[in-house]
């Protein structure tokens, strides 16, 4: 059985998949004036308190991409002027 954690980890590698999706997440999932969660509004019962599992593992997914984005830089080579 997976943990919250791994299932919150496997979340965040499917939003970081599909790019503009992570950021779409975040930019829905924002505190309203209670502290609960305004993207949530899906649910039946009360709002979550923010931030939701949703916007975190957005976070995570954003941090994924930055990541792999920094990993595609190529290093800056001082003989490689032309
Ligand atoms: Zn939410």
């Amino acid at each position: 059985m997976m943990s919250c954690n791994e299932s919150g980890s496997a979340l965040a590698a499917e939003i970081a998949a599909i790019p503009g999706v992570a950021a779409r997440l975040i930019a829905l999932h924002t505190a309203d004036s209670t502290g609960h969660c305004a993207g949530c509004v899906w649910l039946d019962h009360p709002r979550l308190v923010y931030p939701c599992a949703i916007q975190q593992a957005a976070t995570r997914a954003l941090h994924t991409q930055a990541t792999r984005l920094a990993g595609r830089v190529l290093p800056i080579r001082p003989d490689a002027r032309s």
